[in-house]
């Protein structure tokens, strides 16, 4: 969406305070320029007047003085035309000048609103299909005029499924709205037990799929951290190992100092992997990489990555990510030492 008309409003507002400088210094120069002529002229006047009769006869006098004055008119006129070049000249190029800086100075606003909308639609989309299930399964159930208790219950469960899906969009999306606050309350954390409390909590699904979840090295390290938020964090790189291996993959957590100034955390996993066309996508919001896929039921709603990635920029951090697709997946996450 281009803002044309806040920009030349812009372009217009910058082309309004050059002309007002270059129209008040022409004044200036205007009325300095005519009081050295003026000075000039004067001098001449006393020159003409003093001179006796006897060498500057009457007659010569007055055409001089007449002269003189057609000349000091004249020499203002000059002035003044110069001086209304220069400001149409300023006037063409300021205005060309303005539009390019005013375009510059909005095209950030541009930006900021394009992603905007492209979020709300993405967000509305992915509203929509839940809801729209939800109300065909409804309409289903009440049209069907044998409904039993027993398939009653079936469509109930159905909607539950699909509210419980709608539910944890709107968090997501929540999330994302606060993390634009760019607030986060910190204090003092041990990482080590916050990766045990995240792993044990991830235990059972990964047992459901039957799968490894190890926790080598995790030292014990203490940094200034929003709790909750790198809780959410290294939920959601678990979550995706764990929903992107198959059953009997195995999902491994580790985290060490690295370079004396950072904490690094590695969750990787032997998993389906992810293709390097797709890797510098993930990170965006709702993106899938694989359509099929997500379709088939695995994915969630592309929001993941982007949150934690969210969450780990605000702690100064960063995030690596390598995967051979088919085999392995590697996430690694560094967070600054307090
Ligand atoms: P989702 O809710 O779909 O998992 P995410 O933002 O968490 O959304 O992840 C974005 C996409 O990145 C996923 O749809 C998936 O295709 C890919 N992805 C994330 N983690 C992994 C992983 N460990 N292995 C393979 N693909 C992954």
């Amino acid at each position: 969406m281009k803002l044309h008309r806040p920009a030349l409003k812009l372009a217009g507002l910058y082309l309004a305070i050059i002309m007002f400088i270059s129209v008040f210094f022409s004044l200036t120069i205007y009325q300095l320029s005519i009081q050295e002529v003026y000075r000039g002229f004067s001098r001449q006047e006393n020159v003409i007047i003093q001179t006796p009769q006897l060498f500057l006869p009457q007659d010569l006098r007055d055409e001089l003085l007449s002269q003189r004055d057609e000349q000091y008119e004249n020499a203002k006129a000059d002035i003044l035309s110069r001086l209304f070049l220069v400001n149409i000249t300023i006037l063409i190029t300021g205005g060309f000048i303005s539009y390019y800086v005013a375009r510059r100075t909005i095209r950030p606003i541009e930006e900021a609103r394009e992603t905007q909308s492209r979020f709300i639609a993405d967000a509305s989309h992915e509203l929509r299909t839940p809801m729209a299930v939800m109300q065909s399964e409804i309409e289903v159930a009440l049209m069907d005029p044998k409904l039993n208790l027993k398939s009653a219950k079936e469509h109930m469960n159905s909607s539950l499924e699909e509210l419980s899906k709608l539910i944890s969009l709107s968090e997501s999306l929540l999330q994302l709205s606060q993390l634009e606050d760019e607030v986060l309350s910190k204090s003092q954390i041990e990482i080590s037990k916050l990766i045990e409390e995240v792993v044990r909590n991830n235990k059972s699904v990964a047992i459901k799929k039957n799968i490894k979840l190890n926790l080598l090295s995790n030292p014990k390290q203490q940094i200034l951290a929003d709790k909750e938020g790198l809780k959410k964090v290294f939920n959601i790189f678990l979550d995706n190992a764990i929903k992107y291996t198959p059953k009997g993959g195995e999902v491994r957590i580790s985290s060490k100092k690295s370079d004396g100034k950072n904490i690094a955390i590695s969750i990787e996993d032997n998993g389906i992997g992810i293709k390097p066309v797709e890797i510098k996508n993930i990170f965006d919001r709702f993106y899938r990489a694989d359509v099929a896929r997500t379709k088939s039921g695995s994915g969630g709603y592309g929001l993941g990555l982007s949150i934690a990635k969210s969450i780990v920029d605000l702690h100064g951090g960063s995030i690596e990510v390598t995967s051979t697709p088919g085999k392995r997946t590697i996430f690694s996450i560094k967070l600054p030492l307090a």
